[in-house]
């Protein structure tokens, strides 16, 4: 139980309900910035400001799952304003602060360093990441299937990037019927993209790999979707990028050559934010445990 803990929620989408409930269902007081339009009221939370809230209280701090801009302000989707994390509210916090967020920046990295607090990137973990792979790829199929008027199967897909989300895009675009090229640039992943059925080629090489391609999917948060890359597509083909913003695609020249391409954030919160926000919750719960076990708070 979370009894006399209290947790600082900080702007966020609607994967934060979910985490909002299970801290109060833990017993934890919740206090809530950027939630003034959030209609649903739950019990043990309480909707404040960042002016009205004791920063020096918190015993832990969670910002939404895209951390902050390079200023520090935060998405907030229950609300018309964005808070600012800034480095006056954050001196206020206790050295070793939680502060929990989905990824971080340079603007984040360094407001915590500076202060002593202790950030923690969740998508860093494997386990999340590869979660949260789950909805982020069901809600890839929704877009390949809503934004073309061909058939997954028997479609040529290439698959850029073989990490947490890369494998299970693979895999689940195979197990539906299209037949999937995936690229990397690691000797091992090559050896297992082959293993498991794909064809394998280095992600430097993709230009000479999308000539039949009708679905290009991109996950590799660099700009690999060049001019070469699309110039060499077929027009109607599509590019749907999933790598954080800005993406890895030239989205320009894609407009330009009329090749539809999409940059597609925060996808689970689209299309499952409970399941996504389930995923955030159990773990966020059981570091804070783990910590109240420690008794480092
Ligand atoms: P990951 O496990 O780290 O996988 C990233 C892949 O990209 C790896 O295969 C990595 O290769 C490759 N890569 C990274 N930088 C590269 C470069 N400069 N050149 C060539 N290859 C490179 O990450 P992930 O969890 O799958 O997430 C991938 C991206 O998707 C991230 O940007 C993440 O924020 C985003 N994402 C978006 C959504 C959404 O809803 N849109 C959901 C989940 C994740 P190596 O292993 O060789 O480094």
């Amino acid at each position: 139980m979370l009894t006399n803990f209290k947790v600082g929620i900080l702007g966020g989408d609607a994967r934060q309900i979910q985490v909002i409930k299970k801290l109060c269902e833990s017993d934890a007081t919740v206090y809530l910035v950027g939630f003034d339009e959030l209609e649903e009221q739950i019990p043990g939370s309480i909707k404040t400001n960042m002016e009205n809230i004791d920063a020096e209280e918190l015993d832990a701090v969670l910002l939404p799952v895209r951390g902050t801009d390079h200023e520090g302000y935060l998405d907030s989707h229950f609300s018309d304003y964005s808070p600012q994390l800034t480095e006056e509210w954050a001196e206020n916090l206790k050295p070793s602060t939680l502060v929990f967020t989905g990824i971080t920046n340079n603007y984040l990295t360094t407001l915590c360093d500076k202060h002593n607090l202790n950030l923690i990137p969740l998508f860093n973990r494997d386990d999340i990441a590869i979660y949260n792979s789950i909805p982020t790829v069901e809600g890839t199929v929704m877009m390949a299937i809503q934004y073309t008027d061909f058939t997954i199967h028997d479609s040529d897909v290439v698959v850029l990037g073989f990490g947490r989300t890369g494998i299970t895009l693979a895999r689940t675009f195979k197990a539906l019927g299209a037949r999937v090229k995936v690229g990397a640039r690691k000797p091992s992943d090559l050896a297992r993209i082959y293993e498991m059925g794909f064809e394998p080629f280095e992600t430097k090489t993709v230009n000479e790999h999308v000539s039949d391609c009708n679905i290009l999917l991109n996950t590799i948060p660099a700009p690999v979707v060049n001019v070469k890359v699309i110039q060499n597509m077929p027009q109607d083909g599509i590019i749907i990028d999933l790598a954080s913003k800005p993406g890895g695609t030239d989205f320009r020249y894609a407009k330009k050559r009329g090749v539809k391409a999409i940059l597609a954030p925060s996808i689970p919160n689209m299309v499952a934010p409970k399941t996504a926000g389930d995923i955030l919750a159990s773990v966020i719960v059981q570091i804070l445990n783990e910590q109240g076990e420690r008794g480092s708070y």
